[in-house]
């Protein structure tokens, strides 16, 4: 099975839209789609849609920001139905905050000699309400300040850098609540991206745990081969089903291809495995 269960379109900080998505993903060899917008299910129709046309089996996904000790990190939802009022509710709560945000980012940024770049990052947003931090690493490829988005968010827009404004997002017992209440499982997505400490990192799978989280990212495009490993055990140890997904948002800035990973180690429960009454065959 190749299943590819996080990706982004142009609903969120992809740059392609839900259609031509699902298309590279099937051209790819992918059998089983889920596209994980940020903050965001209004790509779903689209992605099943265009899915089902092509033949590929389809789970309904989302990534959701949340912020833990201090930290954002990120849970995919997996498998819920797309109508659920609370989960579009706590949805568009979570987006609320991001036009402000990128306005104080562009102020943040004007200070120190990039000016305009809240209104340049818009060009590059296919939906109003979700921009992002890629728009803005893009825009700032454009007029020449970087010549990678890897470098502006090295340069500016992570923590302690002169474009970063501090943000609370959801709380980590809300998200997994909407997703586990709208008939879906919780995911911890990319858990090797944080920088915790082992202690914190604990906290974060047991607190998950806690509050009715099932699975963890193995497989991604954000780990090393090494994390793989790692987060195999961690998945064990925490009695977790593995997810597998190549978090593609571009075909040129994205690393890894979508459907183009290594399998999950096959000791591990894989999260749509349990999740095969919530596939949407075409
Ligand atoms: P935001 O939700 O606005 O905070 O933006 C988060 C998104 O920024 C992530 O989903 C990635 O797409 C992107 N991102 C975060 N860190 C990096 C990085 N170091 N290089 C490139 N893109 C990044
Ligand atoms: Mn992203
Ligand atoms: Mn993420
Ligand atoms: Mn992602």
């Amino acid at each position: 099975m190749n299943a590819d269960l996080h990706c982004h379109s142009n609903v969120s900080d992809g740059t392609l839209s839900p259609e031509d998505l699902a298309a590279r993903a099937h051209l790819n060899g992918v059998d089983l789609l889920a596209l994980t917008d940020h903050d965001e299910i209004g790509g779903q129709h689209r992605a099943h849609a265009a899915s089902a046309a092509l033949g590929m089996a389809y789970l309904p996904g989302v990534e959701i920001s949340v912020t833990f000790l201090h930290k954002t990190v990120h849970i995919v939802g997996l498998g819920f139905d797309p109508d659920d009022a609370a989960l579009c509710h706590g949805l568009a709560d979570t987006r609320a905050g991001r036009e402000r945000r990128a306005r104080d980012m562009g102020e943040d940024l004007a200070r120190v000699g990039i000016p305009g770049a809240f209104e340049g990052a818009l060009k590059y947003v296919g939906n109003p309400d979700l921009i992002s931090r890629t728009h803005f690493a893009r825009y700032m490829v454009e007029i020449g300040v970087c010549t990678d988005p890897h470098e502006v968010f090295r340069r500016y827009l992570v923590e302690g850098k002169p474009g970063f404004v501090e943000h609370r997002w959801a709380s980590l017992s809300d998200a997994i609540r909407w997703i586990v209440g709208a008939g879906g499982v919780a995911v911890i997505a990319h858990p090797g991206r944080y920088g915790f400490t082992p202690n914190e990192e604990f906290a974060l799978f047991s607190t998950f745990k806690g509050h009715g989280g099932q699975g963890v990212e193995v497989v991604t495009g954000s780990h090393t081969v090494s994390e793989y490993g790692k987060y195999a055990d961690m998945a064990v140890e925490f009695d977790l089903l593995a997810s597998r997904g190549s978090d593609f948002h571009d075909p040129t800035e994205s690393h890894t291809d979508l459907g183009k990973l290594p399998n999950l180690p096959g000791h591990l429960t894989p999260v749509w495995d349990a999740l095969a009454s919530r596939v949407l065959h075409p």
